[in-house]
């Protein structure tokens, strides 16, 4: 058995880890945490810490951990079929089950799922179908994409240009020419503090359509956006911020995609994000809830709308040039038919909804009033708790002082994950959707006890 210096010493030495300060982390001066098991809101690490992870991984094990349901859905499709393709036509009764499951969930006016692997690659797949879809209907020219400042769509060329934060474009040559940025529905950090929620809405709407006329609408193709803004802050929309919004792009008949990547299944209290603010989408992302991540697997669902178009294409041009190997994979689909029935034997989104609106209240009244707490925000169980130097003169931290950073270390030593956002100093919370009221309660008291060591009482 290798001692854990060793393969502490071993991933120093050859991992090359995402999202990690290299330098740091190669000089030893950031931490390794090799992970070993996990049940239920827990894991466990090789150093004996058991810890409740109030994100859920990177919010995608909304079942919890170490259900045997969905481990031996896994190991019985590799032993009958690892795997077999999806293209032209094949199929295994895992994926063509799951693409069922899938479509009775999903807002009626939607057709089909194409399946990839992650966030990412369907993402770039939605960009693709929307660029097909323009070019058969003989509009070569509306091709941009508007996404909005804070938006996570994912990291790669296309992905990452959509996804609205600096870190993800600085050095990197990004975002490519055909995206565009506008304003986060961030109600905290309007600039003009009277203003109202609805009209707060209103004005993103108003500069949605000033960036549209200046472009010129027969150039935009498609608006993307998560229907709550997820790793940019775990914003919940203002007031009327959808219902605006899709006037706009209704007006200049542009394509809406629903990044519902991190809401889709359950985690605000509905099966999908669409459905909770009345989103109308063309395109539907989905990954993480999708398997409770036991396997990789991400979807896009298609509307009936683009489903004729995308048809009358392969009748003009055959097959569409458009495929993963591992689309559908078999291992993926069965964890997800799997994942999907315990959903629902759980109840997980109506627990998302009623735990997830106690979770809230406990939240806000352990720290809700605390001097340089700006807001605790949530919708389900997806809430968020933001710092500010001075919240009422609205100043922030200076960044390099990295106090987000400093909240979830000294949570961390009581016991929780929870995940310092990257763009402001905002603390996370996005747990499995089983979490009870009890165990909430410990993340709230680990959460009062951790502002007061931080900030002082
Ligand atoms: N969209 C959203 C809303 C996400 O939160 C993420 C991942 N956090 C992605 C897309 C990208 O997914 P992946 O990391 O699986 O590529």
């Amino acid at each position: 058995m290798l001692t854990n210096d060793q393969l502490s010493q071993w991933d120093r030495d050859n991992f090359f880890h995402p999202s990690t300060h290299l330098a740091q982390f190669a000089r030893g001066e950031a931490p390794n945490r090799i992970v070993t098991g996990g049940e239920g809101v827990f894991i466990q690490d090789r150093d004996g810490n058991r810890l409740l992870d109030a994100f859920a991984g990177l919010y995608c094990v909304n079942v919890g951990y170490g259900r045997p349901e969905i481990a031996e859905a896994i190991a019985k499709q590799a032993h009958e079929l690892a795997y077999y393709h999806s293209y032209v036509g094949h199929g295994t009764e895992a994926s063509i089950t799951l693409a069922k499951m899938i479509m009775d969930r999903a807002p009626a006016h939607m057709s089909k799922v194409y399946f990839g692997l992650s966030g990412s690659d369907a993402n770039e797949t939605n960009i693709k179908l929307i660029w097909y879809y323009n070019n058969i209907l003989g509009r070569p020219e509306k091709k941009k994409i508007i996404s909005r400042w804070r938006g996570y769509h994912g990291s790669g060329l296309m992905t990452g240009s959509l996804t609205g934060l600096e870190l993800f474009h600085k050095k990197f040559d990004l975002p490519l020419a055909q995206v565009l940025h506008t304003e986060a529905p961030y109600y905290l950090r309007r600039q003009d503090p009277a203003m109202s929620e609805e009209a707060f809405s209103a004005d993103c709407a108003r500069k949605l359509e000033e960036l549209i006329l200046s472009e010129g609408p027969d150039t935009i193709a498609a608006f993307i956006g998560e229907p709550a803004l997820g790793t940019g802050g775990l914003v919940p929309p203002p007031a009327g911020y959808w219902a605006a919004i899709q006037a706009v792009l209704e007006k200049y008949d542009i394509l809406l995609v629903a990044d519902e990547v991190v809401t889709g299944f359950g985690r605000l209290g509905s099966m999908f994000g669409s459905d909770h603010y009345g989103l109308k989408p063309d395109l539907i992302t989905i990954a993480k809830g999708l398997t409770s991540a036991y396997a990789p697997l991400s979807g896009s669902i298609v509307s009936d709308r683009m489903w004729q178009v995308l048809m009358q294409g392969t009748d003009e041009n055959g097959p569409i040039g458009h495929g993963w190997t591992y689309s559908a994979h078999p291992i993926g689909a069965a964890a997800g038919v799997a994942n999907l029935n315990l959903v629902d034997s759980l109840g997980l989104v109506e627990n998302a909804g009623q735990t997830g609106a106690r979770f809230k209240a406990l939240m806000q009244d352990a720290v809700g009033t605390h001097s340089h707490v700006a807001e605790v925000r949530g919708e389900g169980l997806l809430m968020a708790v933001e710092f500010a130097e001075d919240p009422a003169a609205r100043i922030q931290f200076d960044p390099a002082q990295g106090m987000g950073a400093k909240v979830a270390a000294a949570l961390l030593k009581r016991g929780v994950i929870a995940r310092a956002m990257p763009q402001g100093d905002i603390i996370g919370f996005a747990p499995p959707l089983c979490i009870t009221e009890n165990e909430c309660a410990f993340v709230v008291s680990a959460m009062k006890d951790a502002v007061s060591e931080v900030f002082g009482d």
